[in-house]
């Protein structure tokens, strides 16, 4: 198992660790910052140093709970080397800012438009979509959403995550808003819950801002109606106000 550095510390840009094993290409340290896709969420890419020697990380993948550096080249790595990490720290900014985005606009929905029933969605450094199961669903009513997103964006609400047992989460109303969502609260003894105050609480394994004001301003960047039940709202993020 390796252990999550990003749980304890989403804004963690470097760390070091020590190598376990290599496989290939494929390097697994006993910590790390690199969060590795997953919930619809996009991998970090960043570096890792031994001896000097830097070696690109070009993508980011979990099986069962080990994380897997999948880097450029064979690298020059063996079980047991002191290895420094270094996240690509804008991406996985401009990633957080979409994620908690992604969020807030689903909270939302959730507690405005009880017939939002999102289905899914991706996030990407430069974009993040959402599908809607929601009927109504129109351009005019994406924007407006999007509107009121932003004003609740600049409100400057916290966010912030914690590990509760199955049961607890179990008995909090429209936590998992998705199937496989329910699926994978089922399937573990403990769930991690991302919160904005005020506005949204759900099941996450992703990492997020430490406050919604961070998130700069949302602008719908596409809408498109993919059917009766199917509706997709992609948006892209202005300038955020860290520090
Ligand atoms: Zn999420």
């Amino acid at each position: 198992m390796t252990v999550k550095l990003y749980w304890k510390d989403a804004y963690l840009k470097e760390f070091d660790s020590v190598v376990e094993r290599v496989d290939g290409n494929r390097v697994v340290l006993k910590e790390t910052a690199f969060y590795p896709t997953g919930g619809g969420v996009l991998n970090d890419t960043g570096t890792l140093t031994v001896n000097g020697i830097g070696c690109r990380v070009a993508d980011v993948s979990k099986e069962d709970d080990v994380i897997f550096h999948h880097v450029e080249g064979i690298p020059q790595i063996k079980a047991g080397d002191s290895v420094h990490g270094a996240i690509d720290w804008e991406r996985r900014y401009s990633l957080m800012r979409y994620h908690t985005a992604v969020h807030l606009m689903d909270g939302i929905v959730e507690k405005r438009y009880q017939n939002g029933g999102i289905t899914g969605g991706t996030i990407f450094p430069d974009r993040a979509r959402m599908d809607f199961a929601m009927e109504n669903l129109n351009r005019e009513l994406a924007q407006k959403i999007v509107d009121e997103t932003n004003s609740a964006a600049s409100e400057g609400h916290k966010v912030s995550s914690k590990i509760i047992s199955r049961d607890e989460a179990l008995s909090m109303p429209n936590l998992a808003r998705t199937e496989p969502g329910r699926q994978l609260i089922m399937s573990m003894p403990e769930v991690r819950i991302v919160e904005i105050e005020g506005v949204d609480v759900q099941s996450d394994g992703g990492l997020h801002v430490a406050n919604t004001n961070e998130i700069g301003r949302l602008a719908l960047s596409k809408f498109e109606n993919k059917g009766k039940h199917s509706k997709r709202i992609e948006i892209t993020l202005g300038g955020s106000n860290e520090n």
